[in-house]
């Protein structure tokens, strides 16, 4: 039986960490750290996420303001509302929820954001600064995932780490901090031939695919690591991950359940790069 690698737990406990180091900057400053958060449209899906990143601001005492815009907003007023959010003091960290509606250009309106503010670490500053080694915060999930194993006592340096996709918001980063930890990381993809042989050989294994049921019993080394970071709907609807859970988990030593595993850590990692902005701009980062 592996071991449950507890998102649920583990962001409750670092929530209450950051709750208390905001109200310690509160003390020193006067000022709390403040979110804001850009959506466009009423995408559902992003409407729920913007909801919760409010909610869990709240919750540890930051300022979170949302700004629904229409979903016929021009790239020149967004453009306009980013350049204000760059210029407020009690902003110290800007989201802009993707997707965006087809017509605006995400990565103009990314690469907008001041990279002292960006908190989800998708400006490429902010993404070089990672490669180098030298950031202030990086990207949300790959980050919590960090956090999770480093929580549960995973050893990563000189492990084999094995990251399956390649996205900029997951599967890179994923291996760059892979990397930092001293891990031995390789990175497959649609184009990996053998996928199996590969991911035979992670004594950690990061599924970022996005294909339920995607990691089966015979792609996993007995006693690996599993991290789940999928985040699919199975054929009755119900959410699930990359990973065939009932065949991996026997045979695991430790993984990530979704739901309750990878999400969780998201939202918490995104307040803990808020904090540190705020920290960074009153000077005592
Ligand atoms: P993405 O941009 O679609 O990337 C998927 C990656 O999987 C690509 O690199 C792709 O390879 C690779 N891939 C697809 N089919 C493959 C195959 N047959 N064999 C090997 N690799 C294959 O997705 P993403 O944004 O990284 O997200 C991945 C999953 O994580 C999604 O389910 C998403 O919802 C979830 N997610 C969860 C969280 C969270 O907080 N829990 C956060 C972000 C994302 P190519 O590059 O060759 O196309």
């Amino acid at each position: 039986m592996a071991i449950l690698i507890d998102g649920k737990a583990t962001s409750k406990a670092v929530r209450e960490e950051i709750k208390q180091n905001t109200e310690e900057f509160f003390a020193k400053t006067g000022v709390r750290p403040g979110l804001a958060v850009v959506i466009v449209g009423e995408d559902p899906a992003s409407q729920i996420y913007v909801r919760n990143k409010h909610k869990a601001c709240e919750e540890v005492g930051f300022a979170s303001s949302i700004y629904a815009l229409p979903a016929e907003t021009t790239q020149a007023e967004l453009d306009e509302l980013v350049e204000k959010l760059n210029r407020d003091p009690a902003v110290h960290g800007i989201l802009v929820q993707l997707p965006l509606p087809k017509h605006l250009d995400a990565g103009e309106i990314l690469l907008r954001i001041d990279p002292d503010k960006d908190v989800d670490a998708f400006h490429p500053v902010n993404v070089g600064k990672l490669m180098i080694g030298s950031y202030s915060f990086c990207p949300c999930t790959p980050a919590g995932i960090i956090v999770l194993l480093k929580r549960h006592g995973i050893e990563i340096a000189g492990k084999r780490c094995v990251v399956i996709g390649r996205s900029n918001i997951v599967g890179k980063p994923m291996a760059i901090l892979l990397l930092q930890e001293n891990g031995t990381v390789t990175v497959c993809h649609s184009r990996t031939q053998d996928l199996a042989s590969v991911t035979r050989e992670a004594d950690i294994l990061v599924s970022s695919v996005g294909k339920a049921k995607f990691v089966t019993a015979d792609m996993v080394k007995p006693g690996a690591v599993v991290i789940d970071v999928g985040m699919n709907r199975d054929e009755e609807g119900k959410l699930c991950g990359d990973v065939d859970f009932a065949a991996v988990e026997p045979i695991a030593s430790a993984i990530t359940p979704v739901p309750g595993g990878v999400g969780p850590m998201t939202i918490t990692m995104l307040l803990a790069n808020t904090l540190e902005a705020a920290k960074k701009a009153a000077g005592i980062a």
